[in-house]
């Protein structure tokens, strides 16, 4: 578990509370504003807003992202949806 590193919120679509990001590859980040990320416990891809709160991002506004951004952001959404929901 990473230390706290933005505010408390929530997966908007499954409850899933959130209060640390990492980058990709595992080194922690602060977020910024209109940055992605994934739920890790239901998968669904967000957006930090204005506020660093989490919002549900749509499939294509990854098309902003270049296409290695956008692999590595589908393999991990795969890896989290083939492992399952986080139950604690
Ligand atoms: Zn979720």
């Amino acid at each position: 578990m990473n230390a706290p590193n933005h505010k408390k919120d929530e997966c908007p679509k499954c409850g899933y509370a959130v209060d640390s990001a990492t980058e990709l590859h595992h080194e922690p980040v602060k977020p910024s504003a209109g940055d992605f990320s994934l739920c890790l416990s239901c998968g669904s891809l967000l957006r930090f807003d204005r506020e660093l709160l989490l919002g549900h991002a749509s499939a294509d506004e990854l098309d902003e992202l270049d296409d290695a951004q956008r692999s590595e952001i589908r393999k991990a959404q795969r890896y989290i949806l083939q492992r399952g929901p986080i139950t604690k």
